[in-house]
């Protein structure tokens, strides 16, 4: 059986599904692809992480219907505190901080939870026009002859496409096949992810706490709760895993510290191992890399995912503009066209983010005070500070239409 569609997206993750609803919702012909069956993916238990969303992204979920079923369940970030801190000895008293009334288009983010944001996406493809979802079949091979690529699933269907675009994950086997290589390397660290609900308010304060050993961010949830990212070595990580509730507990309460009063575990436990991988290229013969396909990088500023609706956001304008041109869409010049939109930033992201983890996942003494120094500095520059802002919020930049809540 062979079928025929325009655009054939490898992976149905939160970039893949983001990306086949905006060009569905575009009079584009989609086939989304995920060897995991939609049941899984659309289980509140299946992914623990809650994402800070910048504004840009919000306004992407809102320029492809989304947002109005996440809104009600997200959090507003209304204020940021960075600090470098210690396990037992709470957070260094030069912090820096961020507040949402310092730009007019506050607030600058959200915080989503994944069990709201993936089946809030699931939905909203289930009902756009033009794209066929199947669930429970991978990619397993790919090959572009002449004005096509020829895609051959797992279960031995095939089809063809104009453009095969790879949102398969920071491993990216598409991307392999294609042979693009990646640069990147593993940090040696874990993400320990849950939830918690605290006896105090957050009052809309994220926190991060740069620990020796990574950095412990501690995110506003709706209600008394917050959804916390803690980064340790692997093999500490590794034994705080394997305890108990009350032992995992008893391991945070030092390093989160007092100030929301007694903390209790709100759902299950995660882990996530990190490390960098961004790919040579973004795009190939009929092939375009999105998300973490593309760029998959460290969590510490919270933007991997922010980065990821940027590329969706600027593939679709790229692609949904040539077909009004009546250019073939998986021509390659077209394609480097949202190669050259996105190639900067990311690799800027990625850079940025090695930087930051090395300087602040450390204990030496000398690094701990220029650390100190420069968050005390930067606290008291109200434009850089400003700049900061903007920069989290996703506002900087050449902004493609969805990312500034533009319909293609
Ligand atoms: C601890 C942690 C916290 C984070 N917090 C934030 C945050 O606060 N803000 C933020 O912006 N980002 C955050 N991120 C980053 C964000 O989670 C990722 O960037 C994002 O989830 C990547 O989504 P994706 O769709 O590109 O890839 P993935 O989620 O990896 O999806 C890839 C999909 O491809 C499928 N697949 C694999 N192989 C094939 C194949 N052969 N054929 C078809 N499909 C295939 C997989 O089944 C999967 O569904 C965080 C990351 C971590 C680790």
């Amino acid at each position: 059986m062979s079928d025929k569609t325009d655009i054939l997206i490898a992976g149905g993750g939160l970039n893949g599904t983001a990306l086949a609803i905006a060009l569905g919702r575009a009079g584009l012909r989609v086939t989304l692809v995920d060897p995991l069956p939609a049941e899984t993916r659309g289980d509140r238990a299946f992914d623990g992480r809650g994402y800070a969303l910048a504004l840009s992204s919000q306004r992407l979920l809102a320029a492809i219907g989304v947002w109005r079923e996440v809104a009600a369940q997200s959090q507003p970030i209304l204020h940021i505190t960075v600090s470098d801190g210690r396990a037992g000895e709470g957070a260094s008293p030069l912090a820096l901080e961020f507040d949402h009334a310092e730009i007019e288009e506050a607030p600058m983010g959200h915080m989503v939870e994944d069990r709201v944001l993936r089946p809030a996406l699931l939905a909203a493809l289930a009902g756009t026009e033009g794209v066929t979802h199947l669930p429970g079949v991978s990619v397993a091979d790919h090959t572009a002859t002449g004005p096509d690529v020829a895609v051959t699933l797992s279960d031995g269907r095939r089809i063809t496409a104009e453009l095969l675009v790879a949102c398969d994950g920071k491993q990216s086997p598409t991307a392999t096949r294609a042979g693009i290589g990646r640069m990147g390397w593993a940090y040696g660290q874990t993400a320990l992810v849950c939830a918690v609900e605290h006896d105090k308010p957050h009052n809309g304060t994220a926190h991060q706490f740069f620990m020796p050993p990574g950095p412990l961010a501690i995110l506003p949830l709706p209600g008394n709760r917050s959804s916390i990212v803690w980064t340790e070595r692997h093999a500490t990580a590794g034994a705080i895993a394997g305890l108990d509730d009350a032992g995992y507990l008893a391991a945070l309460r030092p390093r989160f510290g007092d100030f929301l009063g007694e903390i209790r575990l709100a759902g299950a436990r995660f882990t996530y191992p990190l490390s960098l991988s961004v790919a040579e290229r973004f795009v190939g013969d009929r092939l375009a890399l999105a998300g973490d396909a593309a760029h998959a990088v460290h969590p510490i500023a919270g933007q991997g995912l922010n980065a990821g609706l940027k590329d969706v956001a600027a593939l679709a304008e790229v692609l949904v503009e040539a077909r009004r041109r009546g250019e073939d869409i998986g021509r390659v010049d077209v394609l480097r066209r949202y190669e050259r939109w996105r190639r900067f930033d990311t690799m800027t992201l990625a850079i940025a983010t090695d930087a930051f983890n090395r300087l602040f996942s450390n204990d030496s003494s000398i690094l701990r005070l220029g650390r100190d120094l420069g968050l005390g500095l930067v606290g008291r520059l109200p434009g850089l500070r400003r700049g900061f802002i903007r920069e989290a919020a996703g506002l900087t930049g050449d902004l493609p239409r969805l990312s500034r809540g533009l319909p293609l």
